[in-house]
């Protein structure tokens, strides 16, 4: 009696983690290194010429993604996958970055002349036990285009920066969805469009979002295909013979893990993770500051919202078209979709 008293008890107190734990792994499971490299190699083939922001290129990717998630079972989170907006700049400045603040564009129209770019983000959704709290994983999928003026090469192809985050979070979406289990938050998987121009697409999202307090959290993912290491970006002028670059590209292998304090219980259980599930990446983590620039990710922290940055870091071949589908490290990258996925069901489920 005493036993079956024991057993019940066990049964009524385990049984929840049980599930959970073989719905973490059916969902880690279908993540592998042929998926990745799938996605990666479609977006940064020569075929999409660089995705530059507003260029049918850019559209083309951004289909590719919205097919890829309404496979996965993913819905659509505005009426359809694309968010549609339009970014804005002055006649007089040719450097003045384009904009989406709305207060802007309007002083801009008062211009005789303006320019103007139509951009969409491609953003889906899970939708949680809790449909009024958020948390939001994104990378952009827009990069630099061609350069007619180089001679050789001209396209920039963007394979780390940053095909490879989106068949991260492509993958990742995937295998939230196979795990099977409806998370307690809802989750947005958010495709950028205008990083490179100036993080226009994270910008209008964040700006138009309402309420901002509902998104209790951002994972960003930018630039993870290659193997870390804070490396100089050369000048053109001086550039790194091959042999070099290549040696460059072998050093320092780590993948960068930027954190806001506030998910520094995240942070741990995703150390554990790591070593748990042998995801063969090395961490080197990090306090992100607040307000903090270089990505996506600094429209969420202007709004204090808590983030997770996964970043492999710079290196000689940072927007220029060797930026190619070959320096990719799959097997890392590989390691970080895992990663992300595992970070992504702790901040929707804790
Ligand atoms: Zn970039």
């Amino acid at each position: 009696m005493k036993k079956f008293h024991f057993t019940l008890l066990n049964l009524f107190l385990f049984t929840p983690f049980i599930y959970a734990q073989n719905a973490i792994d059916k969902g880690l499971e279908t993540i592998n290194k042929r998926s990745v490299e799938a996605h990666l190699s479609f977006l940064a083939s020569d075929a999409l010429e660089g995705r530059k922001a507003g260029t049918n290129n850019a559209r083309v990717a951004a289909e590719y993604i919205k097919a890829v998630l309404s496979e996965a079972g993913i819905q659509a989170f505005f009426d359809s996958y694309f968010q549609a907006f339009e970014a804005y700049s002055p006649v007089r400045e040719k450097r003045v970055e384009f904009q989406v603040n709305a207060d802007s564009i309007a002083l801009y129209k008062q211009e005789r002349a303006y320019r103007r770019l139509s951009l969409q983000n491609v953003v889906g959704y899970i939708e949680g036990q809790k449909k009024d709290e958020y948390v939001v994983i994104g990378a952009h999928y827009d990069h630099e285009g061609i350069d007619e003026l180089l001679v050789g090469d001209q396209i920039y192809n963007g394979a780390d920066d940053n095909a490879s985050s989106v068949a991260a979070v492509l993958q990742v979406a995937k295998a939230i969805v196979t795990s099977g289990e409806k998370p307690l938050r809802t989750i947005i998987f958010a495709f950028w469009d205008g990083e490179e121009v100036n993080y226009l697409g994270s910008e209008y999202f964040v700006e138009n979002f309402k309420p901002l307090q509902a998104i209790k959290a951002y994972i960003n993912l930018d630039m993870v295909g290659r193997e870390g290491g804070v490396l100089p970006i050369f000048h053109p002028k001086f550039r790194v013979p091959e042999n070099a670059r290549q040696a460059l590209r072998k050093e320092n292998k780590w993948t960068h893990i930027l954190y806001s304090e506030k998910l520094a219980k995240v942070k741990d259980l995703l150390l554990e993770d790591i070593e748990k599930y042998r995801l063969g990446i090395t961490p080197k983590l990090d306090i992100i500051p607040p307000k903090s620039h270089g990505s996506d990710n600094l429209s969420f922290s202007l709004r204090d919202i808590p983030e997770v940055w996964f970043f492999t870091g710079l290196h000689p071949d940072y927007h220029t078209p060797w930026d190619e589908v070959e320096t990719i490290n799959f097997d890392n990258l590989t390691g970080i979709t895992k990663a992300t996925y595992l970070v992504l069901w702790d901040l929707a489920n804790e």
